[in-house]
C-alpha cells in the first residue's frame, strides 16, 4: 500500500522546494479484532495535517499524515458486526471508547483512550500497523492516517453513510464540516433570529457559515482577507462578506452594538481578540 510519510517537521518553506512528505510504498496490514480495512476514496488536506508539517503540533515521527476521509470497507476483523464489506464510511479523527470517565459522562469526542492512542501516533484497540518494507514503525495520525489508498482503524474511527454521498463531498465531513457545523450548533447553539461573524473562510469558516444559516441567523457576517472567498461566503448563506478592515463597519450596520455570535475559525489568537471585538455584550 502507498502512504505519505512525514520524517521531519519544521522543513523550510515553501513546501514544493523542501517536500517534506514522501510516498512510501508500506506494507499492507490487515485488520484486528475490533478493527476494519479501508480502501481511501477522496482525502481532504486539513490545517492540522499542516500544523504536524511546520512543528506546531508536535508528533512522534515519521508520521503518514492524513485525517479528514471516505472510502470503502474492504474487509473487517473479528468482533465487528455492524460493518460491512463495501460499506461507505468517513473516517473520524477522534474514536470514542464507550467505558472511559469521559465517554460514560456522555462527552465522547474528549475519549481519554482516544486522546492517549493518537498522541502515541497508536490505534485505539492497539499499537501502530504502519511500518516500511524494511519494518521500520510507521505512526498513525489521529488514528486515521488517510492520505494512503488504504487504512486499517478502529471501529470506532468509521462512520457508515449512505452510498448516495459523492466522495467529494463526504470526505470534508469527516473534519471540517463536523468543526464548523458542531461550533455553531452544539457549542454556540445559535438560535433563529441571532446574529453570526464568521472569521476565516476556509472549510471550517463556510461550513460554520452554512451552519448558522440553517439555524435561521438573521445576519451572518463572513471575514477573510483573501476577498476570493467573499463570493464563495455568499453563495454558502453569508449576507455580507468583507475583509478583517470593513469587519466592524460590516457588523455595526448589520447588528448594530455587536454580533451575538462570532466563530474563529482561523486558528489564530489575532483573530480571537477581533471575533471579540465584534461581539455584542453577553454575546458568545
Ligand atoms: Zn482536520
Ligand atoms: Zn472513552
Amino acid at each position: 500500500m502507498r502512504a505519505s510519510v512525514l520524517y521531519a517537521a519544521g522543513l523550510p518553506r515553501p513546501y514544493a522546494d523542501s517536500k517534506p512528505l514522501t510516498l512510501e510504498d508500506l506494507e499492507r496490514p490487515a485488520p484486528r479484532r475490533g478493527e476494519v480495512a479501508v480502501d481511501i476514496a477522496c482525502s481532504s488536506l486539513c490545517h492540522s495535517d499542516l500544523s504536524v508539517v511546520d512543528g506546531v503540533r508536535v508528533r512522534p515521527l515519521p508520521m503518514a499524515l492524513g485525517h479528514e476521509a471516505v472510502g470503502r470497507v474492504s474487509a473487517v476483523g473479528d468482533g465487528v458486526f455492524d460493518v460491512r464489506v463495501g460499506d461507505h464510511v468517513v473516517l473520524v479523527f477522534v474514536p470514542s471508547c464507550g467505558e472511559c470517565r469521559l465517554c460514560l459522562a456522555g462527552r465522547p469526542a474528549l475519549c481519554a483512550r482516544a486522546a492517549e492512542a493518537n498522541g502515541s501516533g497508536d490505534l485505539l484497540h492497539g499499537p501502530a500497523l504502519l511500518k516500511t518494507r524494511g519494518g521500520e514503525r510507521i505512526n498513525h495520525h489521529l488514528g486515521v492516517s488517510a492520505f494512503a489508498d488504504h487504512v486499517v482503524v478502529a471501529r470506532e474511527s468509521v462512520v457508515v453513510i449512505d452510498d448516495g454521498v459523492p466522495y467529494e463531498v463526504a470526505a470534508m465531513f469527516g473534519c471540517a464540516v463536523l468543526t464548523g457545523m458542531g461550533a455553531v450548533a452544539n457549542t454556540a447553539r445559535v438560535e433563529s433570529g441571532q446574529s453570526v461573524a464568521v472569521f476565516g473562510l476556509g472549510a471550517v469558516g463556510l461550513a460554520a457559515v452554512m451552519a448558522a444559516k440553517l439555524a435561521g441567523a438573521s445576519a451572518v457576517v463572513a471575514i477573510d482577507p483573501n476577498t476570493a472567498k467573499h463570493a464563495l461566503a455568499l453563495e454558502a448563506g453569508a449576507t455580507h462578506a468583507g475583509t478583517p478592515e470593513e469587519a466592524e463597519a460590516l457588523v455595526r450596520r448589520t447588528a448594530g452594538e455587536g454580533v451575538d455570535v462570532a466563530i474563529e475559525a482561523a486558528g489564530s489568537a489575532r483573530v480571537l481578540a477581533a471575533c471579540l471585538d465584534v461581539t455584542s455584550r453577553g454575546g458568545a
